[in-house]
């Protein structure tokens, strides 16, 4: 299929692995497939594909050419055996989930996850007599403490949604393979140009490919990459038989060309929140600002080592609380107040009211989910625009 050897440079792969035009008639880029069933010559091609014992697409539920393509990529950019990919985040966690886990077994997640995960996990899944602790793995003696016989998987990201806190994935890594348990990374925030978290022990990276990897805003997506073994339970199982969330080839052909530029975009958007990391750290407005690349970060030094960049997200303690934060939402001009991330916008929004709302007070509270976080999902406009307006909102917010 590809003309191109594994050992190519990441922009090389994301603009060329597992397609040649060739194969299509020249078409520079991959066609979409808008089929959801394909014909067979014969009956025997049927049920022999049925069986698994010949290949060939049978049903895109689960298998289309787009989508393939796809696949083959993100496997190839992650430095996994093989991808899937799904109609969303949420259902590549819950193919995972559902896949691998039964009745009586235990999941330990850290503390701090996408807000519809922990959703999930505290408030859903025991129905079905799976069992989950939470613990702070940005401490992995925490997760000594907790780990026992019954724990199937590890579930974490890193840096975590929405306050930037690292998990030293090595560490958690060995930890759980003493104890059988699969390490799953959501890789959402760094995506493969800056972080491969199978390369550093996970088993299994899981993606909202919503965010950078489409990275304009106009799709939901997700993505898991593991070994091939464990790929096709997902396929054949996961998202055949039990959650049914495989991607449209439409969506594919997106993403697909938004990982032509994801080594471009990711360079910018790291760049440009460095900057205003830097630049928004010491306002008065602030009591703190959560990004890797800061000094002032706790886990600098573990960022360092396994992200390439510091990534393209930014969390503000405001001083002030609940009140502070909707006059720094009201305030800004340029940016946009949304939720999602990783688009060419500068998107902000409220994790308390609004993405970490899935906690309950209490919760936030016990998690140090603070009424006056603000997370800002720094985009690819013009450095001086967007300093001049957070700070502008900033200033607006002190004065009150
Ligand atoms: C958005 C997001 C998800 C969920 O993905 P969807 O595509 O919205 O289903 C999971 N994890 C992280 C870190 C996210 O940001």
């Amino acid at each position: 299929m590809s003309k191109l050897p594994d050992s190519q440079g990441f922009a090389t792969r994301a603009i060329h692995y597992g397609y040649d035009p060739l194969d299509y008639d020249g078409a520079l880029n991959p066609p979409v497939f808008l089929t959801s069933t394909y014909a067979f010559d014969k009956s025997d091609t049927g049920s022999e594909r049925f069986a698994g014992n010949a290949d060939g697409y049978v049903y895109s539920r689960v298998g289309n050419p787009t989508v393939s393509i796809l696949e083959k990529r993100l496997a190839a950019l992650e430095e996994g055996e093989a991808a899937m990919a799904t109609s969303s985040g949420v259902g590549a966690l819950t193919a995972v989930i559902w896949t691998l886990l039964k009745a009586g077994d235990e999941i330990i997640a850290d503390q701090m996850l996408y807000g519809c995960t922990f959703g999930l996990l505290e408030h859903h899944i025991s129905r079905f007599g799976i069992s989950v602790q939470f613990a702070d793995l940005t401490d992995p003696a925490n997760l000594k403490t907790a780990i026992g016989s019954r724990t199937r998987m590890v579930i974490t990201e890193t840096p975590s949604n929405p306050n930037m806190r690292i998990v030293d994935i090595a560490a958690i890594g060995e930890i759980c393979h003493k104890f059988d348990a699969l390490l799953v990374v959501d890789n959402t925030y760094c995506t493969p140009y800056l972080q491969r978290p199978l390369s550093l022990g996970a088993d299994i990276v899981t993606h909202s490919a919503t965010k950078y990897l489409g990275g304009h805003g106009d799709l939901i997506a997700g993505a898991v990459i593991a070994s091939k073994d464990m790929i096709d339970q997902f396929r054949f199982v996961g998202i055949k038989e039990l959650n049914g969330a495989c991607i449209s080839a439409f969506d594919a052909f997106l993403i697909l060309r938004g990982l032509k530029t994801l080594n471009l975009r990711m360079d910018r958007h790291c760049e440009t929140a460095h900057r205003l990391a830097h630049a928004l750290e010491g306002h008065p407005g602030v009591a703190r600002v959560y990004y890797p690349g800061l000094d002032s970060h706790p886990q600098k030094a573990v960022a360092a080592r396994q992200m390439r960049a510091m990534g393209g997200m930014i969390a503000l303690e405001l001083k002030g609380g609940m009140a502070a934060g909707r006059a720094f939402l009201d305030g800004v001009q340029l940016a946009t107040r949304a939720v999602s991330l990783g688009d060419a916008e500068t998107l902000v929004q409220h994790p308390a009211s609004m993405t970490h709302s899935t906690y309950n007070p209490e919760e936030r509270a016990r998690h140090g989910l603070t009424d006056g976080l603000v997370r800002i999902s720094v985009g690819l406009e013009t450095y001086d625009d967007l300093q001049a307006d957070l700070v502008g909102a900033l200033d607006r917010m002190v004065r009150g």
